[in-house]
């Protein structure tokens, strides 16, 4: 399996406290995680400060699932990059979007609403309930997983109902959101994880690295021959001509 970790490596560069918690970066945080969980995996990283955000077509072809963590930089990522990466996951690649990244390019193209949610920064503690036992990315996942302190994502979280729900979150301000959430589009599939905001230490707690790693798992699927769509010829008009004749 082929695991692309990308991060927006902006937080890390500018915040002496996030530099603190991840000092090689979030993405390489996160990537070291899944080689020692997943060993089987060849994880690599790419951050947007690279050529064509390391997410050139060799790469992004090279890769079974992409996770994606992005904030304050999700706009600085190329239209064209972020349909690239849609055009992937239709043809099959697994895609992992992490917690700001609800507004990323990509998740947006391929949500195709808003994604907009309700967010307070302040000292919540979260709990995140598992909903759906029986599914590989909650397989050996104690429930709840409690954070102490993390900020509060709450809904209505303007997403599609989700093909497959795995995790509600509830916060000590009484709110509820749905934290983890599966969808298929076309021959990929997406999963959207909102626990790890970049000020607390959330990619070190082991059982969310265990639902990271159960995550690429689950979205590495193989991949298919994109079909392109040619537009269609009918139109209503000819069709009324034509029977006419
Ligand atoms: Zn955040």
């Amino acid at each position: 399996m082929r695991v692309l970790v990308w991060g927006e490596n902006v937080h890390e560069t500018r915040d002496e406290r996030v530099r603190r918690i991840y000092p090689d970066g979030m993405h390489e945080h996160i990537a070291a995680a899944l080689r020692g969980l997943v060993p089987a995996a060849d994880v690599r990283t790419a951050t947007l400060q690279q050529p064509e955000h390391g997410l050139a077509a060799e790469a992004l072809g090279g890769a079974d699932v992409l996770v994606w963590w992005s904030h304050i930089a999700a706009d600085d990522v190329a239209d064209e990059v972020a349909e690239r990466v849609r055009r992937e996951v239709l043809g099959g690649m697994g895609l992992v979007v992490l917690h700001s990244a609800h507004l990323s390019k990509p998740f947006r193209l391929l949500m195709g609403t808003s994604c907009n949610l309700r967010w307070r920064e302040d000292e919540d503690r979260e709990l995140i309930w598992t909903v759906d036992p029986g599914h590989p990315i909650a397989r050996g996942v104690p429930s709840p997983i409690s954070l102490d302190r993390h900020e509060m994502y709450g809904e209505v979280f303007d997403i599609p109902a989700p093909d497959e729900l795995v995790f509600i979150s509830n916060f000590s301000g009484g709110e509820v959101f749905r934290s983890g959430c599966c969808f298929r589009r076309g021959a990929g599939r997406i999963f959207y994880f909102s626990p790890g905001h970049e000020t607390v230490g959330v990619y070190h707690h082991p059982s969310i690295q265990r639902v990271l790693a159960n995550a690429v798992s689950w979205a590495a699927a193989p991949r298919v021959e994109l079909v392109e769509l040619r537009e269609s010829t009918w139109s209503p008009s000819g069709w009324y001509e034509g029977a006419r004749t």
